[in-house]
């Protein structure tokens, strides 16, 4: 059982002293109260403040309850308005009129006290539960987003995975050819990480594949380029470069990496290198696939490899 909130209540009378009544009733339960005198004034409160309760009467110069209730009802605002109508009128008919038009609830006047503590008791009900599912809504989304971000997301480097690679690559190739641009793929591989992992064994190789991600996350502009191909290969989407732009990044890399003066004793420079293989779409590319332009890529860093390692090689194609 929830327990009961302070809620702002809008009263809405003609008359003078059943208003002044309901005021002080409704008060006395705890709750705030805003009153008007028509329901023209009600709807300018309405608009200007927040209010989820409504208890307006019937018959009412300027605008009625009823209308009140219509236009509230047609107002798109977020989250639930309870509306309760007040009425003298208890013929069968008036009742679906009002509840017609919108009303959640009616009241027959002279309103009894405790049948309108009931009534608003009910009302109270329903929006804590709509603002409890609101919570839960909102709650749930910000979930998926999480899972979303989980699932494209490789959990020992924290860059995309290969899920996400081929998501985003899908999206920068049909952009490059829409918009005349051109974009450029990095391949890269850790030289000689079998050996590493041999000589420090498995935790330190995670230790070295985290630490080389996020290098390479220092050196590019969006690090949501960022891709683990998969072991110890790295795949970077340069978005909006030409091959010889995807080779400077390409060469930022390879340096960052070098620079860090990783100890790897079974390598041959005694520290840790990459090797990188480049390719570039641009618009004047008769092949219109990505799948073209990463297997270029791949066939670079393949020949990088056998070329002696720790450089950047640019596909000839
Ligand atoms: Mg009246």
């Amino acid at each position: 059982m929830q327990k009961a909130e302070r809620m702002k209540i809008l009263v809405v009378e003609d008359d003078l002293i059943s208003r002044k009544l309901l005021e002080k009733t409704v008060k006395g339960w705890g709750h705030d109260v805003i009153t008007a005198e028509n329901g023209m004034i009600a709807w300018e409160l309405f608009k200007n403040e927040e209010i989820k309760f409504i208890i307006a009467d019937w018959m009412m110069p300027e605008m009625d309850g009823i209308e009140l209730c219509k236009k509230i009802r047609s107002l798109k605002k977020s989250g639930y308005i309870y509306f309760i109508l007040l009425t003298g009128k208890d013929k069968k008919e008036d009742i679906v009129q009002g509840l017609e038009a919108g009303a959640d609830d009616y009241v027959a006047k002279p309103f009894d006290v405790a049948e309108l503590k009931v009534r608003i008791r009910a009302g109270e009900r329903i929006l804590n539960l709509e603002r409890e599912l609101v919570d839960k809504n909102e709650e749930l989304s910000r979930l998926n987003e999480r899972l979303e971000s989980i699932a494209r997301t490789d959990p020992l480097m924290e860059i995309g995975n290969r899920r996400a690679f081929y998501e985003t690559i899908r999206k920068v190739h049909h952009r490059a050819c829409r918009y005349m641009q051109s974009y450029g793929i990095v391949m890269c591989d850790i030289d000689y990480f079998k050996y590493y992992n041999d000589t420090y064994g498995h935790i330190e190789g995670d230790n070295l594949l985290k630490r080389v991600a996020d290098a390479f996350k220092s050196v590019v502009r969006l690090s949501d380029d960022i891709f683990r191909w998969g072991g110890e290969e790295i795949v970077v989407i340069a978005q909006e470069q030409d091959a010889s732009g995807t080779m400077l990044v390409a060469e930022k890399l390879r340096e960052i990496i070098e620079s860090l003066k990783i100890e790897h004793k079974t390598s041959q420079k005694g520290y840790l290198t990459i090797s990188c293989g480049v390719a570039a779409y641009n618009e004047s590319d008769k092949d219109n696939r990505w799948e073209t332009i990463l297997d270029r890529a791949d066939k670079a860093l393949y020949a990088a490899k056998e070329s002696g390692r720790n450089r950047v090689m640019a596909s000839d194609d």
